[in-house]
């Protein structure tokens, strides 16, 4: 597993860099099909080509979705001063992408080893659909329609994304994700000729973003972060365009037409402005539907059989598990990598709770 892994750390793939974002797949792809899948490639432009795989099972019987992806926010270079290593100190590998989420293709891959290994070619399990897409660090534009086309073939899906804190929790809750842009225009002017003339959209703007905080309402998992703001020019001029770019987050799908609402309703506190509001929910939120909690007990039943006491927690990060739970089909999220450090130069894992946590998939693909 390690030497896998190792592989697929070092092959760099930042969401944004197509040519080492598809040389990473290549590697994938061979993988997978030396275990006996079915590979697709599914060519994109600007992203990676996403890669899909399938594997047989019992005939007749609506296959399992193993969801994932392959880019990782970091950059190519990375690796230089970030190498893949494993401390046999404190029992990690560390490496940029190795939580989020190689380490839950390597446990994909081995998991359909090891079944294949105990049933041979009379599968009695499920067939199994692997499906790994190249852009969900950045919004998954590319991937989306084929996370959700692969999604309504199957009877469940099963995300290898990183497990939510060290003791390997499960997700069974994920907030919904979108970001919204106001953008202010004003009027610019000499700030000491006639700087009457002037309608600051800086000033303006600043009036904005407390009412947009106003918008957030923990007590119902509804955050707004005004995360990034520009504008004007110089001191000197009176600031004629500023824009606020703001990360939103709800538990409840049902919050997403109400912020709608709000943002729409931002008006103007000076007159001499002009507001543009654009944006919107990108990531529906997963709630945790009755089919969720289902996966999440066989799950932990077959944890306990394993030794691993597993619970099951939300969060507020999205993943493509967003989707496939906004289309009604069963979700369990977090089955990857026990760590810390996703996005983060500490990224690591557990090296310990790699094969564990490959049984614990490879006894759910069989029971479900
Ligand atoms: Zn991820």
């Amino acid at each position: 597993m390690l030497a896998i892994l190792k592989q697929a750390v070092e092959l760099e793939s930042p969401s944004d860099n197509k040519p080492a974002v598809d040389r990473c797949g290549q590697y994938l792809a061979a993988e997978f099909a030396r275990l006996g899948g079915r590979v697709t490639l599914h060519p994109q432009t600007e992203a990676g080509d996403h890669l899909q795989a399938e594997f047989p099972g019992r005939s007749g019987a609506k296959p399992l979705l193993l969801l994932g992806h392959f880019d990782t926010v970091w950059p190519l270079g990375t690796l230089a001063g970030m190498p893949f290593r494993v401390d046999s100190g404190n029992g990690r590998v560390y490496g940029p992408g190795v939580l989020d989420m190689k380490a839950g293709i390597v446990m994909m891959m081995f998991a359909l080893q090891a079944l294949r290994a105990a049933h041979g070619d009379s599968e009695p399990h499920r067939p199994v659909t692997v499906l790994l897409d190249t852009d969900e660090e950045v919004g998954s534009v590319t991937g989306r329609p084929l996370v959700e086309a692969a999604a309504r073939q199957c009877e469940a899906v099963l995300v290898l994304e990183p497990a939510q804190g060290m003791a390997g929790a499960l997700k069974t809750a994920r907030k919904g994700v979108g970001d919204y842009t106001v953008r202010v225009r004003g009027r610019a002017a000499h700030a000491g000729v006639d700087f009457e003339k002037g309608h600051s959209a800086i000033v303006e703007l600043s009036r904005q973003v407390l009412e947009i905080a106003k918008f957030t309402d923990v007590s119902r998992g509804i955050t707004v972060n005004p995360g990034v703001i520009q504008g004007g020019t110089r001191t000197n001029v009176v600031a004629a365009e500023a824009w606020v770019e703001v990360d939103i987050r709800i538990a409840r799908a049902a919050d997403a037409a109400g912020l709608q609402q709000k943002f729409a309703a931002l008006h103007p506190f000076d007159p001499g402005c002009r507001l543009e509001v654009s944006g919107g929910l990108n990531r529906p939120p997963m709630e945790r539907t009755e089919g969720t909690v289902r996966l999440f007990r066989a799950a932990q039943g077959l944890g306990n059989k394993l030794g691993m006491s597993l619970n099951e927690a939300a969060t507020g990060g999205g993943s493509d598990g967003n989707f496939t739970s906004g289309l009604g089909i069963p979700t369990l999220d977090g089955l990857g990598g026990v760590g810390e450090g996703a996005h983060a130069v500490h990224e690591s894992i557990l090296l310990e709770e790699l094969p564990r946590r490959t049984a614990l998939l490879a006894g759910l693909i069989e029971s479900l």
